[in-house]
């Protein structure tokens, strides 16, 4: 019978590391955030912008750009607080409603239905390539 003083203690390390989850950080559920939209004036601004861009984890450009797009108004990202400033009123229901779609073409794996994905860009083509099931799909650029 081997007694314990016989492992080293680098091989010790080194099962432990082994034995450790890799996935824990990213194994939790994916919940969309609902967008917290406030109207003055004839600005519309996405408060917590930064939380939704981040729980995707898309970049905030591609993001915006495709809002922007699908609403059909100008608008920029503000530097200090993340918010998304949108030069219109727009509700809070089509901001969800789209983000909703933006989910389902950029985010969520066509083959798995993992939101544990990258979304990349190769040349001209944008790829959402699965950490989950290592898919990758080609998406149309926004
Ligand atoms: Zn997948």
């Amino acid at each position: 019978m081997p007694s314990i003083k016989d492992y080293s203690y680098e091989w010790m390390l080194e099962r432990a590391f082994k034995l450790m989850p890799k996935k824990t950080a990213r194994a939790q559920r994916f919940t969309l955030p609902k967008a917290v939209a406030m109207t003055v004036g004839s600005y519309t601004t996405i408060r917590n912008f930064k939380e939704i861009y981040s729980t995707l984890r898309r970049d905030p450009k591609h993001l915006s750009k495709f809002l922007l797009k699908k609403i059909g108004v100008a608008g920029a990202i503000d530097e200090q607080s993340g918010a998304l400033v949108l030069h219109g009123r727009v509700s809070a229901t089509t901001i969800n409603r789209l983000l909703e779609i933006y989910v389902k073409k950029y985010v969520v794996c066509p083959t798995c239905g993992s939101w544990d994905t990258v979304l990349k860009r190769q040349g001209r083509i944008w790829i959402l390539r699965c950490e989950a099931c290592g898919a990758e799909t080609s998406v149309e650029p926004v």
